[in-house]
Order: C-alpha cells, then sequence, then structure tokens
C-alpha cells in the first residue's frame, strides 16, 4: 500500500481521450490539416499531404471493412517505405483489426516465426515483398487473403487501388469502436538479439501513449527526418508522434550517413531522430563539410548509448545545432525515459529522465533489493504504456512480483532522478572479479578517427574469467594498428577495461535488420579466429 521511496516516477497526469482509440486519436488531428505536406520521400521528392494521406486511410478503412476486415482480425503489411505505409497501416487500425509489419530485410527464418506468432489473415504486400517471399507467404493457410500496394502480382490478389476506389467522406467517417484498454492495435516484434523476436501485443492506449506528443513542442521544428524503418517501435511511434502535430516527415528509403546529409541540405531538416552510430559518422567524416546542415536544429538519438565526448565534437562540427538528445527506448514499454523530460537540461552520457506515466526502480538482480541514486542494477518498469504482453509467454518470466518489467538493461540513476544505460545485464563481461560493459568500450573506440565500427565482446581465460576483446572496422583510408587501438583505449578506461584479449579487424560488424550489434556472432567468430 505504500510506493517505495526508491520507485522515480515520471509525471503521473498523463491526459488520455475517453475513447482510448488510437485510430481516432489520430484522426482527429489528421482531420484539422489539409495540403500541408504530411510525408515525403526524399529521393524522389514524392509528396503526401495531410489530406491525401487521411482520404487513402479512411478509403481503405471503408474497403477493408466490406472484405469483412474487423476488430479480432490481424492484418500484416509486408513493403518497403512508401508514402502509402503510413496510411495503409491507419485504414486498417481504423477497421479495429490489430496491424503487425513483416520486415523485407528480416530473412525467410524469421519471417516464418513471426508469421507463425502472429498467424495473420489478410497480408498487404508491395511487389517487392511478393517477389522476395511469395513462396513462404503461399504456405501459411492462416493467410486468407492477399491484397497489393502495387499493380495486380496474381490472380488472386486484390489491388489496394480497388480497395480505395470510393471516395468516401472524411468528415462523416469514424474508426471502428474498440476496447482500448485491452484490444491489440499493433504487433510489433522485440529485438531478438538473444534469440527469436518475440510478438510485443500493443492496445490501443499503449499506441496513444507511444505517440501523445508533449515533447518537441516547439513549433519552429517544422521538418523532421526520420532515419529507421517503419517496422520498428522508434520509428513508428515518431512518426505518428510527429503527424499528430502537423509536422512534416522527411524520409529516406535505403538510410546511410549520405543519403541524410543530402536530406538534411535539400529539405532543410529542423530535427532529426537517428541513431549513434550516424551522430558518430557526423562528429568524423569530412564529407560533412561538404553539405550545409545550418536548418537542423535538433538531432535527437536512441537504440544504444552516445559517448558525451561525440556529443561534444558534433556540436563544434556544427554550430547552428542547439542540442543532441537521448532518449532510452524499447518495443515493449515505448520511451521509458528522455532527455526531452530532463528538468535541468541535458547530461553528459545521460538518457534523460522517466517519461511522463512511467514508475520506475533499479534492482539487484541477484540480490533482489530496490538500489537507491547511483547504485547499478537493472532497470524495470511500470506504467500504462507497457504493452500487453508478448504473445504466447508466460507474464512471469519478464515481470517481477511487484508487476515490473525486467528489461535486462543494467543501468542507474543519479541524485537528480536522471538515468543512466551501462548495458545489456548478460552481455556484460566478468573480468577478473571486475563487471565490464562491452557498450562503453565501444563507445570509446568509436571515439578514434579510425574507427568505422566496433564490436566488443569477452574472450574466455581461464583464471581470469574473460578478457574483453575487440572487433573493429576501418574507417576507409585509414590504417591504425591493434597496438594503436589497444593503447588509446587504455588511456579512456579504467585498467580493468582495457583490450586484453585484443581486437581483431573486419569488414563489418555483423548486426541484426535493426542495426543491433548481435555478439552472439561475434564469439563464435572468437572461436573460429
Ligand atoms: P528495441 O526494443 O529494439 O527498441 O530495443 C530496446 C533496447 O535497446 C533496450 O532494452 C536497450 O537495451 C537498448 N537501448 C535503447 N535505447 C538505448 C540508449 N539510449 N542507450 C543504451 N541502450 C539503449
Amino acid at each position: 500500500m505504500f510506493n517505495n521511496k526508491k520507485y522515480v516516477f515520471g509525471d503521473q497526469n498523463v491526459q488520455v481521450p475517453a475513447h482510448l482509440n488510437f485510430g481516432k486519436f489520430i484522426l482527429d488531428r489528421l482531420r484539422l490539416r489539409n495540403d500541408e505536406v504530411a510525408l515525403e520521400y526524399a529521393e524522389t521528392g514524392e509528396k503526401m499531404s495531410y489530406k491525401e494521406l487521411t482520404q487513402f486511410a479512411v478509403n481503405l478503412a471503408v474497403g477493408l471493412a466490406e472484405l469483412g476486415v474487423g476488430v479480432g482480425d490481424t492484418v500484416a503489411v509486408g513493403s518497403e517505405k512508401r508514402n502509402e505505409f503510413i496510411s495503409t497501416v491507419l485504414g486498417i487500425i481504423f477497421t479495429g483489426a490489430t496491424y503487425t509489419p513483416l520486415d523485407l530485410k528480416s530473412g525467410r527464418a524469421v519471417l516464418k516465426h513471426k508469421l507463425t506468432i502472429t498467424q495473420p489473415k489478410y497480408f498487404i504486400c508491395s511487389n517487392l515483398f511478393w517477389n522476395t517471399y511469395s513462396d513462404i507467404l503461399e504456405s501459411f493457410e492462416c493467410i486468407k487473403t492477399f491484397i497489393t500496394l502495387d499493380v495486380d502480382v496474381i490472380e488472386s490478389v486484390i489491388p489496394v487501388k480497388t480497395l480505395v476506389s470510393k471516395n468516401v467522406n472524411v468528415d462523416l467517417f469514424e474508426p471502428m469502436r474498440v476496447q482500448g484498454q485491452t484490444e491489440v492495435a499493433f504487433i510489433l516484434y522485440s529485438s531478438g538479439t538473444t534469440g527469436l523476436p518475440k510478438g510485443v501485443q500493443l492496445t490501443h492506449l499503449n499506441c496513444i501513449l507511444n505517440s501523445l506528443a508533449d515533447d518537441f513542442k516547439d513549433e519552429s521544428l517544422k521538418t523532421v527526418f526520420l532515419y529507421g524503418e517503419w517496422y520498428h517501435n522508434y520509428d513508428t511511434f515518431m512518426t505518428y508522434k510527429f503527424l499528430y502535430m502537423g509536422r512534416k516527415i522527411v524520409y529516406v528509403k535505403e538510410p546511410s550517413p549520405l543519403s541524410f546529409l543530402r536530406c538534411v541540405q535539400n529539405h532543410q531538416v529542423d530535427i532529426a531522430m537517428i541513431v549513434p552510430s550516424l551522430v558518430g559518422y557526423l562528429s568524423k567524416s569530412d564529407e560533412v563539410k561538404n553539405y550545409n546542415l545550418d536548418s537542423l536544429k535538433i538531432i535527437y538519438s536512441r537504440s544504444s548509448p552516445l559517448h558525451f565526448k561525440t556529443i561534444e565534437t558534433v556540436k563544434k562540427r556544427l554550430p547552428k545545432l542547439k542540442n543532441i538528445l537521448q532518449g532510452y527506448g524499447m518495443t515493449e514499454c515505448g520511451e521509458p525515459t528522455s532527455e526531452s523530460w530532463a528538468i535541468k537540461g541535458p547530461k553528459p552520457g545521460s538518457v534523460g529522465m522517466a517519461s511522463p506515466g512511467i514508475t520506475s526502480k533499479v534492482v539487484d538482480p541477484e540480490k533482489n533489493e530496490i538500489l537507491g541514486p547511483n547504485q547499478r542494477g537493472e532497470i524495470r518498469l511500470r506504467g500504462p504504456v507497457f504493452m500487453k504482453g508478448y504473445i504466447g509467454v508466460d507474464p512471469s518470466t519478464y515481470l517481477d512480483d511487484e508487476g515490473f518489467f525486467k528489461t535486462g538493461d543494467l543501468g542507474y540513476y543519479d541524485e537528480d532522478k536522471y538515468f543512466f544505460i551501462v548495458d545489456r545485464i548478460k552481455e556484460i563481461i566478468c573480468y577478473d572479479g571486475n563487471k565490464v560493459a562491452p557498450l562503453e568500450l565501444e563507445a570509446v573506440l568509436q571515439l578514434h578517427p579510425a574507427v568505422k565500427e566496433a564490436g566488443v565482446v569477452g574472450k574466455p581465460v581461464s583464471d581470469y574469467g574473460e578478457e574483453p576483446t575487440a572487433f573493429v572496422v576501418r574507417q576507409p583510408g585509414f590504417d591504425v594498428t591493434e597496438e594503436e587501438l589497444v593503447k588509446f583505449v587504455a588511456l579512456e578506461v579504467s585498467p580493468y577495461m582495457q583490450l586484453r584479449g585484443g581486437i581483431k579487424f573486419l569488414e563489418e560488424i555483423p548486426r541484426n535488420s535493426r542495426g543491433k550489434i548481435l555478439r552472439r556472432r561475434l564469439r563464435e567468430l572468437l572461436s573460429e579466429v
């Protein structure tokens, strides 16, 4: 009955509309806009206005409902990024059905696994997705109807253009009513760095809270650049958040540093939602000097840690930039902390303060004791933004006895309640009784001008446990040696953290489709070299 004083709370006064319907939440805002650009595909300049986006989504919802789509059905979408992607998702949501995205780059085994978990009844796909995976799609008997975003692919496939052919009156349209606290709007997938991805069920309430826009309210942030993929929670919910605010979203199909630089310059991007590797690139690459990035006011970074020295270097290189902010996010629980909620402004290395609605605590996972400020332990989270659950997984495996989600992330908060993420608990290297976080070493290696990418794992050694060992990809044109890098790291870290296992040079660091380092694979490589 009593709150533990060591809990850390975000603002608990979060207001959500009483209908708890994610489709209605977004639609009511979209209807306020007109010919302003909602989405622009940077490479071709193809645009979609708010009016077009809304009309497409509403027409599609009616077309899908006539096909029989409704509450209780799951509709999968497999497509590359394109303007109609977002309005297709909204069309599905307006019918009351559940949407799940399937990713072109996931590979065959993961695709089969995801389809087995979610059992979609309808599948909306692009030609590219169909051509890549049609044999798998056709082998899943749960899929009763295929719909294509492009021209007809095979006879039994319904083209989306026939479903959106009726011009529905947007003002008279209402999304299907749902029980927003329990009915699932989105099924996204967990990262899958330790095993096969899990299906993360997000209710309408979860989706509203994930997109609720109270940060980035500054009206001068008109044009937003989204770097990542629309099947990942970060870019998915940033998209709805900025559409809710009526901003223009610019995106590229194949994210790369150069496409980012071109996009900022040519589209006068005000705010860029990107990942640490790209911030690292901005801190090092000479290419940056060839572009005018003066429009850029805010960089927001999430997904993995960013070294504060990298932030300082980028700020020096881009003098017009006001700030680089970090957030800590996850598919299961949205964005539990962010520097956009940080009362005293950003702090070096921090991922900000608890987001609205969040209750968090840091727990010693071995003793199960709740820890106070500046003590490292597992970050655990609770709140209405937390998912309904993983499909088919017993909640007792991921919730503790107080109903908090065990994130598996090692971190702490300081006396001002700013959070810091150290690493994934399972990735921690144990060297001679000391705990070494690979993420810290990777961030230090990234500071070296000759390092393009780095991944660190522990090499088993008999008396000391594991020796930190790095895999490094050199920047093109640089010829750094193992010895130079080992010395560079030694100057930056505690003696027990040094790269005693040495450095192996690679052409590429193995990553999953979301860009997270596959340390499992690096450990396998260790035993091969
Ligand atoms: P995902 O569900 O793919 O978004 O992955 C969530 C995981 O990414 C978290 O549990 C963390 O391990 C990691 N992560 C996200 N943001 C950060 C950050 N700012 N710093 C360090 N790790 C992060």
